[in-house]
């Protein structure tokens, strides 16, 4: 199947959705969830390049808090390619060093890096993924995030965290080809600078190791396979991570149950999420209704009664 281009091997990711409408609503759900909320790390703020490489050369090695303040100083110090480019090679390793930012190559390549743009592209930042590999100390990712977040013109980022999420989210096998084909598949076309900010941030956020979904808000918990079977082990997450409880795999049995019926009395629904439901039980009709309750104020059912008085959850579509 071919769909916007790309080869499409639906057994790579057999949570993928198919129908376009749902690949839709997928890539909505995400975008509007980031733009509602998310980190504000002060590279976000901007689309120059040179300031976009540069908070990614930083934070290769460093934690994202402590890069903000080093990245500030070197700005205000140099803060064009020119004025790198001019500087003594020792003044910019040292304020490497005195950083604690990591390997001082770095410090080299970067400027370096700025030396070729005001010499070899007249101080022209290169715009392509490919055009940005040519400048010194700068590898694929690098070159795919500054030419997605500088020029929006980037592929989709594969890194450690967004490999987490499609493998949770969507059943990707842990392997670097299925990645690349999926994550491609779920970017809609042309919007990789808020793209890949957005599936970042789910990683870096809501799916990280130990997952969050629920207390994140998760804008994929109704289509993620990990949600609704439980399984939360990824490619750098081998062991099941520990939750404060099972709540979430039984609210994610709620969603998967209504999709299939698409609304459910409690006392047809509950057997359906534990064996052991019995409607005036500890796991029973007051259980039930917390769970569906809770799942209600996240919009993802709605709790009705029905013309007996006995209440229904639907799916909220
Ligand atoms: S529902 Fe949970 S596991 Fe699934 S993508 Fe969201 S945060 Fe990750």
């Amino acid at each position: 199947m071919t769909q916007e281009g790309v080869e499409i091997d639906d057994g790579d990711a057999p949570a993928l959705p198919t129908a376009p409408d749902e690949r839709d609503a997928i890539r909505t759900a995400l975008v509007e969830w980031y733009e509602a909320d998310h980190r504000d790390f002060p590279w976000r703020r901007t689309e120059d390049p040179y300031e976009i490489l540069v908070s990614e050369v930083m934070s290769q090695q460093t934690q994202l808090d402590r890069v903000v303040p080093a990245w500030e100083a070197f700005l205000d110090r140099w803060p064009a390619p020119a004025d790198l480019a001019a500087a003594e090679r020792g003044d910019v390793v040292g304020f490497w060093s005195s950083h604690s930012l990591g390997y001082n190559n770095r410090a080299k390549y970067l400027h370096e890096a700025a030396t070729q743009i005001v010499e070899d592209y007249d101080g022209e930042f290169p715009r392509t993924p490919d055009e940005l590999s040519e400048l010194m100390g700068v590898g694929p990712y690098t070159a795919n995030a500054v030419a997605s977040f500088a020029f929006n013109n980037g592929e989709a980022v594969v890194d450690t965290n967004v490999k987490r999420v499609l493998h949770r989210a969507f059943d990707v096998p842990d392997d670097d080809d299925a990645f690349e084909r999926v994550a491609s598949l779920v970017m809609p076309d042309g919007e990789s600078r808020v793209w890949n900010n957005a599936i970042m941030e789910l990683g870096g956020v809501a799916c990280g190791k130990t997952p969050d979904c629920d207390t994140a808000g998760c804008p994929w918990r109704e289509w993620c396979h990990a949600y609704e079977s439980g399984d939360f082990t990824a490619p750098d997450v081998p062991e099941q991570p520990s939750f404060e409880g099972s709540r979430r795999q039984f609210r994610g049995r709620v969603i998967s149950t209504l999709k299939e019926f698409d609304e459910l009395a409690l006392d047809d629904l509950g057997p359906r999420i534990r064996v052991d439901y019995a409607p005036n039980g500890e796991y029973g009709r007051e259980w039930l209704t917390g769970l569906v309750e809770d799942l209600a104020d996240d919009d993802l059912v709605t709790v009705d009664e029905d013309d007996d008085g006995a209440t229904v959850a639907k799916l909220r579509r």
